[in-house]
């Protein structure tokens, strides 16, 4: 018996949520004494396996092919199945991201098992587990109990610091899966990256974010000075976009990006709970509405009521005051 993990990588690095939902699982596993294992699927990604053993993986189920260089979800499930078979796992976990949670909804359609995604937090019970997870972007927690051996799971890694353990050199384990043409139909094959200034959205400690209080999209131009000023990255309402204000990628929420930066700024947002699943692992949420009676107040930790084309610039040259 093993509690088994899925790692998700990306251009020879291993994601920061997967190194989140390993330290959880970890946890989960020390709990129950049972080892931890993993499956890194690829090509050339046996590098990666020391830094699996750091955080406590101690087999590794290998599975490198060229065909599998890149993302290829019903390829990764038939991985995944095919390992199940082999190590009969008591569970088996991914990250709460759009991959893993891909993979293991084909993992459960392949195997007719329960699936729950996203979960906070996870109780193992004598038959089912109780677990509290995400649903609705963020807007609900529901608890529930999941049957089916093994449980299929997906860890909602924002607010989990991965934390490595003192662990050795894990076990290789070489897996040749039986692959077919209909695995591989659906895989990455090829990147186009977008044009980016500055920090990326998820990575900014600081993110200044615009909604329909903006105005227009000259009105960001006040919200890039800001945003530079504090080495940050600018984001936006879904109004923003559908406005064509600002650009999809930038968008904050429930259909956009999330972020967690130590510093959220929202200009002119009303706090719908559809933007406000995006931004909600911020570890600080300021607010400039010229409406004290907005529903993001409520969900600030600090507030300036007024408009936000006079209190930018004002915050702007105290900046360069002080930086002067
Ligand atoms: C299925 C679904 C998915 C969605 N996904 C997303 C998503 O991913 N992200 C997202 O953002 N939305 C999403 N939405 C839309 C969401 O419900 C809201 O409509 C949207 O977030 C509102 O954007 P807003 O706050 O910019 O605009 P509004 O709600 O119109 O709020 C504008 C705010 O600006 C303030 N304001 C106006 N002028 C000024 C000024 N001069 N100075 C200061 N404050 C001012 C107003 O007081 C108000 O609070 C989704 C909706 C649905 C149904």
């Amino acid at each position: 018996m093993t509690i088994l993990t899925l790692i998700e990588h990306e251009q020879g690095i291993i994601d920061p949520q997967t190194l989140s939902m390993l330290t959880a699982a970890r946890g989960l596993a020390q709990e129950q004494d049972l080892p931890l294992h993993a499956v890194l699927i690829g090509a050339n990604v046996s590098g990666l396996a020391a830094e699996l053993g750091e955080y406590g993986v101690t087999a590794v189920h290998m599975i490198e092919q060229d065909a599998l260089a890149d993302f290829a979800p019903n390829a990764w499930a038939a991985c995944v199945v095919e390992v199940m078979g082999a190590e009969k796992p008591t569970a088996v976990i991914g990250a709460g991201t759009e991959r893993s949670n891909e993979v293991m909804a084909h993992v459960g359609a392949r195997t007719d098992l329960p699936f729950a995604a996203n979960c906070l937090t996870i109780q193992p019970e004598d038959d089912a587990w109780f677990v509290k997870r995400v649903r609705w972007g963020g807007t609900l927690h529901e608890e529930a109990r999941l049957y089916g051996d093994p449980k299929l799971l997906t860890i909602a890694a924002l607010g989990i610091e991965p934390e490595p353990s003192s662990s050795g050199a894990p076990e290789i384990i070489s897996v040749t899966p039986n692959l077919s043409d209909a695995d591989l139909l659906v895989r990455v094959v090829s990147r186009i990256e977008p044009e980016r200034k500055g920090i990326s959205l998820t990575d900014a400690p600081v993110v200044v974010s615009g909604g329909r209080g903006v105005g227009s999209a000259e009105g960001f131009v006040i919200l890039e000075e800001l945003a530079g000023l504090l080495e940050g990255a600018v984001g936006c309402s879904r109004v923003v976009t559908n406005n064509g204000w600002r650009p999809h990628a930038e968008q904050i929420g429930q259909t956009g990006t999330r972020v967690a930066p130590e510093l959220y700024i929202a200009c002119g947002i009303s706090g719908a709970s559809q933007h406000m699943s995006g931004c909600s692992g911020a570890k600080h949420i300021l607010t400039i509405n010229s409406d004290s009676e907005a529903a993001i107040l409520a969900k600030s930790d600090t507030a300036v009521i007024g408009d936000l084309h006079e209190i930018i610039p004002a915050v702007i040259a105290e900046i360069r005051k002080k930086t002067a």
